[in-house]
């Protein structure tokens, strides 16, 4: 029988735990969490919406700090050293994307590597990519593997396809399953012969943003995590796979949504306290 993963629940049962240990802190040196959002993308303010909702459920302190789209790249860095500087000041988060006069590139190496939550600086890059620690795991490839630990999904010696190598998931959700000794290949848009790939998946993880996953491109008794989240032509939340006529085919698949999504926000709140716990430490 096909394994339906429930992503809010095992999210709920991480952050409940994170809850508890937080509570142990006095509020003045809780957890500080501080997200940079610019310009007004619907999208990008639920989102950080509901992070700030699920920071302040846990008793992170969670503070969201809006520019307007023409904000000028120096005005975003200088805020970012303040807050480096700042030793109240746990986690920095820049919500992506940017507007297009900003470079992304030099906005996120602009947060020091102790205070990258979502470890998408260079240095945090370059640990992961050497094999070695990051200060944290990013929040998506993060909960991904959370996903599979948590399901008893064996990855050593596995075939993982990942479909999409964006910084944000797919790059560092390949090189996360490489460090973890699975046998990784990456596709992307210029892959030829998609499904004569993804068929020989044991573990098939689809990040796009596109309806791309049919049934007949899969192995049985696979294991499907779809990253993907989009609005279908019906305004419909969804992801790459199709969900209806892939499940029954494969031993564990993720939905959309309630799958992978409550996991990266599970990731962002456990990835604020991680670098907390360093930053007390250093
Ligand atoms: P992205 O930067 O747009 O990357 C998409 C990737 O898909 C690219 O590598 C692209 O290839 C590849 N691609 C596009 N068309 C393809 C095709 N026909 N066949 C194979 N590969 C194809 O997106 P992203 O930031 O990685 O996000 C991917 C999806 O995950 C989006 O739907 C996003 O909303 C979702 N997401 C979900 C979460 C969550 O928490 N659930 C978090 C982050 C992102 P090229 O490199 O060749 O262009």
């Amino acid at each position: 029988m096909t394994i339906i993963f429930d992503g809010k629940k095992l999210r709920d049962k991480i952050l409940n735990e994170l809850r508890l240990k937080i509570a142990n802190f006095d509020y003045s040196k809780r957890p500080r969490l501080d997200v940079i959002l610019v310009g007004d993308d619907p999208a990008s303010k639920i989102y950080v919406n509901n992070k700030r909702k699920f920071a302040d459920k846990i008793g992170i302190r969670s503070y969201v700090h809006t520019f307007n789209n023409s904000v000028s790249e120096d005005a975003i860095i200088k805020k970012i050293k303040e807050f480096n500087e700042d030793k109240s000041v746990t986690a920095i988060l820049v919500q992506l994307p940017l507007p297009e006069h900003i470079n992304k590139y030099k906005v996120i190496n602009a947060i020091s590597p102790q205070k990258d939550v979502d470890g998408l600086t260079d240095y945090n890059k370059m640990k992961l990519y050497s094999g070695g620690t990051p200060f944290v795991y990013p929040c998506t490839p993060k909960g991904v593997i959370k996903i599979l630990d948590e399901n008893n999904i064996k990855i050593e010696g596995k075939h993982a396809v990942v479909i999409g190598r964006s910084d944000l998931v797919g790059r560092p959700l390949a090189q996360m399953l490489l460090n973890r000794n699975a046998t990784v290949t990456v596709c992307h848009s210029k892959t030829e012969s998609l499904s004569n790939i993804t068929k020989t998946a044991d573990i098939l993880i689809s990040a796009v943003g596109k309806k791309l996953i049919g049934e007949n491109m899969i192995k049985s008794g696979c294991v499907v995590i779809d990253v993907g989240i989009f609005k279908d032509e019906n305004d419909q939340t969804t992801g790459d796979v199709d969900f209806g006529k892939v499940k029954s085919n494969a031993d564990f698949i993720t939905p959309v949504p309630g799958g992978v999504g409550p996991m990266t926000i599970a990731s962002l709140m456990s990835n604020t306290l991680e670098l907390y716990n360093k930053s007390s430490r250093l």
